[in-house]
């Protein structure tokens, strides 16, 4: 069998069944946003690394400022996910020789800048020749009050789906970076928004810690890979099932009048959009409103009820504006099976 065939997923739930038993410490292994360890005393401590590959995940030509600021985010998002506090990051990379050395110094300003948003320090790493694609990988620590931690496995059926800000931003931004045509043809300052949100997401690692503080969430991640396949994370975790109403996800006007040029509803775009690195979060119905207040009104960020859990054996579902009833599946729109009972 070929990694292709198993995809993603499937290969991390393999290696997972190829490691030997972690030690008593280990409190999450494999298969959250962040290992977790009990080191003793208040907090407990929190691990992630994530790398960005040449022409896979960063285009030769996208600027070292931002690529350092991105690679800082996609780490401090997932610290955030889990309700954190970011504290160290190591930096690995593999370079070409013939990259310039500014192409360095303007990677470590935007990575330097993005982990001093968060309070984060850079201590250290190592560098590597490469013929091949560079690659930046980042690992980074954090710590959470251990009363606090939201891990992806705790909603429950009747809790409500919440998300922050506006998803879709950055799968607009994608658009715009691959065809330069449509770019010209939105209003500027929106392909600016949504060409920021694609190079130079921000972490919502405030708002996780608020969210977490709250002690009214009961499951969260964040929407590394789109809504739909990250709900699929939730559900799998959680052992439940989820209904989402698409006229409820947030998207911007930017995405709007994207969509409109498309031809395809921006709610679609959102819901199957990566790398947006919003937060996703179960709460108990009759605290999710009060949640989504407090956590607006402390951290000036839009946190909408997007659908409710099921029990596992209701499935996923999504409906549509139109009002139908639609299988979820990862993939969002275009790998939906057929409705059942027709509707
Ligand atoms: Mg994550």
């Amino acid at each position: 069998m070929r990694i292709k065939d198993l995809g993603e997923f499937g290969l991390i739930k393999r290696i997972g069944r190829l490691l030997p038993p972690c030690s008593g410490d280990v409190v999450v292994g494999v298969g959250d946003d962040v290992a977790v360890v009990d080191t003793g005393g208040k907090h407990y401590l929190l691990l992630t690394c994530d790398i960005q590959v040449e022409n896979t995940h960063f285009l030769p030509s996208v600027s070292p400022y931002q690529l350092g600021l991105k690679a800082a985010a996609v780490n401090l998002s997932d610290i955030g996910a889990k309700g954190g506090e970011p504290l160290h990051f190591l930096v690995s990379l593999a370079l070409r020789a013939e990259t310039s050395v500014e192409w360095v110094d303007e990677f470590y300003r935007g990575l330097g800048e993005g982990a001093s948003r968060h309070g984060a320090d850079i201590i250290g790493g190592n560098l590597s020749h490469t013929q091949g694609p560079q690659v930046v990988d980042l690992f980074l620590t954090g710590r959470v009050k251990k009363e606090e931690l939201l891990l992806r496995g705790g909603a429950r059926p009747g809790d409500k789906v919440l998300v922050t800000g506006q998803l879709g931003n950055a799968k607009g931004g994608l658009f715009l970076l691959t065809q330069e045509d449509l770019r010209e043809k939105l209003t500027p300052e929106r392909a600016e928004a949504l060409l920021t949100a694609l190079l130079t997401p921000t972490p919502r690692v405030r708002e996780g810690q608020a969210i977490a503080r709250t002690g009214k969430a009961t499951a969260m991640l964040d929407i590394s890979d789109g809504l739909a396949q990250d709900l699929l994370h939730i559900c799998e975790a959680s052992r439940v099932g989820v209904r989402i109403w698409a006229e409820k996800i947030p998207f911007s006007f930017a995405l709007e009048e994207l969509g409109q040029l498309l031809g395809t509803p921006p709610w679609l775009l959102a819901l199957e959009g990566g790398e947006d690195y919003e937060l996703c979060f179960t709460s108990p119905a009759e605290e999710a409103e009060e949640l989504a207040e407090e956590v607006e009104r402390t951290t000036g960020i839009p946190v909408t009820i997007i659908g409710e859990v099921l029990p596992q054996e209701e499935e996923r579902w999504l409906v549509t504006p139109q009002g139908e009833e639609r299988l979820l599946s990862p993939r969002g729109w275009n790998h939906f099976r057929e409705a059942k009972d027709g509707s």
